[in-house]
This record gives structure tokens, C-alpha cells and sequence, in this order.
């Protein structure tokens, strides 16, 4: 017979307790019972082992609160002897990284740099205080735990809204961002979904992934266009370019870096080489205008006009600067081409009748030697002058020589009378004409290529009008308009047609605008609409009818549509307020327009800010 207090004895006798006082058979009912009828406590030893494991933990919580959290946790579960959580606790103290979910993770040193960005950037409706706050409340409610607060810093960032310079926190793996074609990394970052097998990184694979995808970008964008005037070389760098892209193991790394070397050396050479074509043909240049401008000097035209392109040669070159140089050029050629035939002709009648004269006078005084000679001299004189002030000095000279040898013939005198008061008459008028030319350059109003004012015309109306509306105290607007991607036009059809578009579109505006309105060419491809007694929603109402005017009225080149869009920046000037101010507010709002995606036309704010 077994005794009472072997360990098989009481657990028979454990059992039948529990049957008689219904109890469920449970392993902690087991022990209770089991222990009293044995009359003393069992070492529990699973519960041990937490224990020690709580001890541990919050032991190791005074250096990271991370331990604490889980330590509390199993603490309650000990507690609550609810064993099935345990597992997913002691989890959390390793975080893996192949759980895409884990985001306990915190990449701190991207965190960080995120937050300062995101600080210092402007998001619509958040100020930098009110950031300053809700930041102060997370560090105070989350000290404690460093990766829920990582995650609620990351959480406060995206609660700021969307910033066009946000920086976002990358939180996914590489096989998100496709490393086989870096160029089609959006701007947020975001990448579209792909096929790749999907390597495990951690965030520093993901920040390398990154700086490879840019500077495969910057390979293929910036610097490999350098190589445009050398094909042979441009085409290697191509093809290493693509060699990059698919190969990126550790041994090749090396031969890539290698073979970049060698390209970048070939660009730098490139370079140097773009450069010295540049400035020997601006040297070039400036010899042409200075020579021009030492052969003609009496060519008051001309001379402006040297003086001129001297003045652009001396600026940093862009070209803005030279299509401007250009414009002015065209400007004065045109205005210049009508009126220099006549002063050629005025001063080629004079010549001719001029020899006439002397040649009958040669006739006449056959007899008279020394006469005769002096005459000739006089014949050779005319004939080599090309100045009609010049010419009236020999005709005056030749008619004291006249009177001074007695020749009396009157029908000849009378002639050369008449001649005199011709040319006198001619070099007066050659006189007024070379003064009009000398000043078309500053009361020329009109660009000559669209036949809008240009901009000194734009100015005048501009003054115009303002005092017009402070007069009558009436609102007005102006639109700057800005074609879109006229560069890549000229490219491809040529800069002639480039300036037929720039025609064609000055049609439609002024199609579409009022008598009222004002059309002037504020440079190159940009125009400015003055729009009398307009608010601005009316004004950009009109712009906007110019918009779909165009898409209507297309411009034809060689019977084949192009289509010419523009973008625009419309501002009310505020009562007083001078175009030195409104039109750069006219232009921030055009610059907002091409930033949201060019074809469109934008208000701008500061006015409606004014006003409220
Ligand atoms: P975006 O609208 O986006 O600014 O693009 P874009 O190509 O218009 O760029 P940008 O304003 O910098 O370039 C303007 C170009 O307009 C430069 C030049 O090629 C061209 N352009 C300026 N004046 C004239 C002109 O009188 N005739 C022609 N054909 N082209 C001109
Ligand atoms: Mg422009
Ligand atoms: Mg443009």
C-alpha cells in the first residue's frame, strides 16, 4: 500500500478532490489542490523562469525603456497567467528584419535629418510653433520609449501635410524603389510597383539604393549630354551607363568606377574644350564689331548699332540678353531700311548732276589751262566723296573759282545755281534724316518682329494707365504670359518658324482682347497684357478665353497643327501701386503656373491677401 504522502498518493488523492468538489482538472487547479493536500507550496518552475526574465528586463529597462515596456507586459501576464501573449512580447525584443510590419525600427539618423527638413519647410496651414508644440508633447509623453517615439515623431511629420520639399522617411524595402531603372523614381521617392525579386535591406541599403539611383540620374542626365559634340565618347558612357545599371556586385563595382573615371575625364576635357569655342568666337565677335565699328565711324547707324551688341558682348551671356540684342537690332534694320534708300539716292542725284555740271564747265574752258587743271581736280574730288556736306564745300569752291576768272556765261551759272540750291536742299534733307535715324533707337516703340510694343512702348503705356486709373480711380490688371516649352519648338521647326508662332499668337491676343487692352512684348517669347478697368478674375476670365482661343485658331506649319500653349500670371494692382511692384507679382504667380504643370492661369495671391 502506498503512503499518503508520496508524490503518486497525492496527486491520486489531488484528483479525487477535484472530482468531488468539481473543479476543473486545470494544471493551476491541479497545483492549488495538490499543495494543499501536501501541505506545502511547489516550485512552480515556468513561473520561475518568467520571474527571472521580468527581473532581467527591467533590469535592463534603466538603460533602454524598450526592456521596461515588455517587462511590464510580462509582468501582467504573469499576473493574469495569460500565457499566450508571451510569445508575441519576448518577439518584440528582436526585431526582425524581414517583417516588413516591424516598424519598432526606428533609423534614427533619417528620422532626424527628416525633422529638421521638415521643420524649416513651409506646410499650408501648420505654423513652425504650432510644429514646435505638438513636437514638445511627443518628447514629453514618449521619452520613455524610444522606438514608439521614433514612430510617433514619424506620425507627427506626416500630420503636417504634404510639403513640395518633404523629405519622406523611407520605410520600404528596396525591391520598392526598382534599382534596375532608377529613372522612374518619382519625385516624392514613391516608386511604382515592381516585378524585381524583392531583397531584404535594411534602411542603409535603403539610403545606398537611393544615392545609386541618383547618381545614375545625374549620370544619364547631366553629365552624359556634355559628351553631345564628341558621339564616339558619348555612346561609350552610354553603354557604361547601362552596364551600371545592370550589374552591381562588388567585383564589377570596381570596373565601373574605373570606367567612370575615364568618362568624367572625357567630359571634364569636353568641357574645357566648349568653353575655349565659346570664347574664342565671343573674341571673334568682338573683333568683327570693333573693326565695324572703326570703318564706319561716320555711320552714326551702323555705330549705335555696334555699340550695341558691344554692350550685350561685355554682360554675362544669356539669352534672354541676346535675343533682346536682337530684337532692338531687327528694330533698327527695319526702321533703318526705309529710310536709308532715300538718303543713298538724295546724295546720288546730287553726284550725277553735280559731275554734269562740271563736265560742261570743262567744255567751256578749254582754253583756259590753269582753270581747266583746277577743274579736274574738282571732277576727281566729286567722284570720291561719299559725303553730300563734302560736295556742297567743292561746289561752293568751284563757283568762286568761276567768278574769279570772269567766265561769264550765263546759262551755265544759272545751271549751276539751280544745282547748288538742289544740293543744299539735298544735304538739309540728308541732315534731318541722319538725325531721325540717330534717334529711332530711343522713340522706337513698336517690336518689330509682332508689331505689340516693345518694351520701351510698354513702359510709356504703363505710365499711362496707371495715372489713368488713379485719375478715375478705377481697378487694373495685367497678364504676363509666358510661351510653353518654346525652346523645344525652335529645336525642332527651326528658329524662323519659332518667330511665325510668336506672330500668330500676338494675332489671337489681340483677337481676343478689347480695343482697351494693351498688348506689349516683354521679351523674347513673354507678353504682357494691360487690361484697363479689369478685377482680376475678369482679367484671368479673358486670358483664359485667349487659351482656348488658340486651341481653336492653331498656328500651321507647312499645313500641319502645332500646338502653342502658354502659361500666365495675372495680378490687380493695388490702389498707388506702381508696375515695379505689380508685375513681379504678376510674374511669381506665372511661376507658380509653370510649376503646377505649365498650360494654365494663375491669380495672384498677394492681392486677394490685401484685400481681405
Ligand atoms: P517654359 O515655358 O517652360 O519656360 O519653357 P521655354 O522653352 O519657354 O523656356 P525659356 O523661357 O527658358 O526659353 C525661352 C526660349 O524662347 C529661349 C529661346 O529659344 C526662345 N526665344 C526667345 N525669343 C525668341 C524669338 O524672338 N524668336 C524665337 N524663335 N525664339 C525665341
Ligand atoms: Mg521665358
Ligand atoms: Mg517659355
Amino acid at each position: 500500500m502506498e503512503q499518503k504522502n508520496t508524490p503518486i498518493e497525492i496527486a491520486r488523492l489531488t484528483l479525487m478532490q477535484l472530482t468531488q468538489r468539481k473543479i476543473q482538472p486545470t494544471p493551476d487547479n491541479f497545483r492549488t489542490v495538490y499543495d494543499e493536500i501536501a501541505g506545502f507550496k511547489s516550485v512552480d518552475q515556468s513561473l520561475e523562469v518568467v520571474r527571472s526574465l521580468e527581473k532581467v528586463l527591467y533590469e535592463a529597462g534603466k538603460k533602454n525603456p524598450k526592456f521596461i515596456v515588455v517587462a511590464q507586459a510580462i509582468t501582467s501576464i504573469k499576473d493574469k497567467k495569460d500565457w499566450t501573449k508571451l510569445e508575441d512580447q519576448l518577439r518584440k525584443l528582436f526585431p526582425s528584419s524581414n517583417n516588413e510590419e516591424d516598424s519598432s525600427e526606428v533609423n534614427w539618423s533619417v528620422l532626424i535629418r527628416t525633422l529638421i527638413k521638415q521643420l524649416e519647410v513651409s506646410h499650408k496651414g501648420v505654423t513652425l510653433s504650432r510644429k514646435k508644440e505638438g513636437l514638445s508633447r511627443v518628447l514629453n509623453n514618449f521619452a520613455s520609449d524610444s522606438d514608439l517615439l521614433g514612430q510617433k515623431i514619424q506620425a507627427l511629420i506626416t500630420s503636417w501635410g504634404d510639403s513640395s520639399t518633404a523629405l519622406e522617411v523611407p520605410s520600404r524595402t528596396i525591391s520598392d524603389l526598382s534599382v534596375q531603372d532608377p529613372l522612374q523614381i518619382n519625385q516624392s521617392g514613391s516608386h511604382p510597383s515592381s516585378s524585381h525579386s524583392s531583397i531584404d535591406l535594411t534602411a542603409q541599403n535603403k539610403m545606398l539604393a537611393l544615392w545609386r539611383d541618383m547618381l545614375l540620374k545625374s549620370f544619364e542626365l547631366v553629365l552624359i549630354p556634355h559628351l553631345e559634340f564628341v558621339p564616339e565618347k558619348q555612346s561609350k558612357a552610354q553603354a557604361l551607363l547601362e552596364k551600371m545599371r545592370k550589374e552591381h556586385k562588388e567585383p564589377l563595382l570596381y570596373q565601373h568606377a574605373q570606367d567612370l573615371k575615364i568618362v568624367l575625364l572625357n567630359i571634364e576635357m569636353e568641357r574645357d574644350n566648349q568653353r575655349r569655342i565659346h570664347q574664342s568666337l565671343l573674341g571673334l565677335l568682338n573683333l568683327m564689331i570693333r573693326s565695324m565699328g572703326e570703318l564706319v565711324v561716320e555711320d552714326k547707324w551702323l555705330y549705335g548699332q555696334t555699340a550695341m551688341i558691344k554692350d550685350v558682348l561685355t554682360k554675362p551671356l544669356n539669352l534672354d540678353t541676346l535675343y533682346d540684342a536682337e530684337n532692338s537690332l531687327k528694330d533698327l534694320i527695319y526702321k533703318q531700311s526705309h529710310i536709308k534708300p532715300a538718303l543713298i539716292e538724295a546724295k546720288d542725284t546730287l553726284k550725277k548732276m553735280a559731275t554734269t555740271f562740271v563736265d560742261r564747265l570743262v567744255e567751256l574752258t578749254e582754253s583756259t589751262t590753269d582753270y581747266h587743271s583746277r577743274i579736274e581736280g574738282y571732277q576727281t574730288k566729286i567722284s570720291s566723296t561719299e559725303e553730300i556736306g563734302e560736295l556742297n564745300i567743292i561746289l561752293k569752291n568751284i563757283l568762286e573759282d568761276t567768278k574769279s576768272i570772269g567766265l561769264n556765261v550765263q546759262r551755265t551759272r544759272d545751271e549751276f545755281k539751280v544745282i547748288q540750291k538742289k544740293a543744299e536742299a539735298a544735304e538739309k534733307r540728308t541732315q534731318e534724316l541722319s538725325a531721325e535715324l540717330d534717334h529711332i533707337s530711343e522713340i522706337a516703340h513698336e517690336d518689330y518682329l509682332t508689331g505689340t510694343l516693345n518694351r520701351r512702348g510698354m513702359d510709356e503705356a504703363l505710365e499711362r494707365e496707371f495715372s489713368r486709373a488713379d485719375r478715375f480711380n478705377t481697378c487694373l490688371s495685367v497678364a504676363l504670359m509666358d510661351i510653353d516649352h518654346f525652346k523645344k519648338l525652335n529645336d525642332a521647326l527651326g528658329h524662323a518658324t519659332g518667330d511665325e508662332a510668336l506672330v500668330h499668337l500676338c494675332k489671337v491676343i489681340k483677337e481676343v482682347m478689347r480695343t482697351t487692352d494693351v498688348l506689349a512684348r516683354y521679351g523674347g517669347e513673354e507678353f504682357l497684357i494691360i487690361l484697363p478697368g479689369t478685377p482680376q478674375q475678369e482679367a484671368i476670365n479673358v486670358v483664359t478665353r485667349i487659351q482656348r482661343e488658340l486651341t481653336k485658331n492653331f498656328f500651321l506649319h507647312q499645313n500641319e497643327r502645332v500646338l502653342i500653349t502658354f502659361s500666365a500670371g495675372v495680378a490687380e494692382r493695388v490702389s498707388g501701386e506702381n508696375p515695379e511692384i505689380l508685375i513681379p507679382r504678376a510674374d511669381a504667380a506665372l511661376y507658380q503656373a509653370k510649376n503646377s504643370g505649365r498650360n494654365r492661369v494663375v491669380g495672384s495671391e498677394t492681392v486677394l491677401n490685401l484685400q481681405e
